[in-house]
């Protein structure tokens, strides 16, 4: 069968940066598994994959509006490091949850300059092409109890919420 809205996708994937480097990969552990057609994964790679069957491979370059979005330079923000009440030792690369004017987000720490922290809010790969590689594994109807939830759930059927 073919992907469709609603297929429950099995596939391995290489995503690359522009230089080549491997952001992430399933290759060294289980494929990836999502619903199809519901926002679970990059609208540039659901859009690819729309249509494909098992067995199929796809090499993609996608840019950031259909990946995780333009860089946005009104998500940075320079705080004051006083600012941060009970966080010790704060540290470049850091992931904060914060209060913003855009309302609750993970924060990354991208430089400290004296007194002053500077967060960052946007996604890592914001303003990136994704460059994928990927496999279909395996393609098949979600259930009933999938598609009212919006995702997939294991094999056994077991129930996994975050
Ligand atoms: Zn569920």
């Amino acid at each position: 069968m073919t992907i469709t809205t609603d297929s429950v996708v099995t596939i391995h994937y290489t995503l690359k940066d522009d230089s080549g480097v491997v952001i992430d990969s399933s290759a060294s552990g289980e494929p990836l598994a999502y619903l199809h057609g519901r926002g679970n994964i990059v609208p540039g790679l659901e859009r690819e994959l729309t249509g494909r069957g098992v067995g199929d491979k796809v090499s993609v370059r996608i840019p950031p509006a259909e990946g995780y979005g333009e860089y946005d330079k009104n998500l940075v923000q320079s705080v004051p490091r006083r600012s941060l009440r009970g966080i010790k030792d704060v540290r470049q690369g850091m992931h904060l949850h914060a209060q913003t004017e855009q309302g609750p987000r993970t924060v990354i720490v991208t430089r400290l300059a004296g007194d002053m922290v500077t967060l960052d809010g946007n996604h890592p790969l914001a303003g990136k092409h994704l460059n994928f590689d990927v496999q279909v594994e395996e393609v098949r109807q979600a259930t009933e109890e999938e598609l009212s939830h919006g995702h997939v759930h294991g094999p056994d059927g077991h129930h996994h919420h975050e």
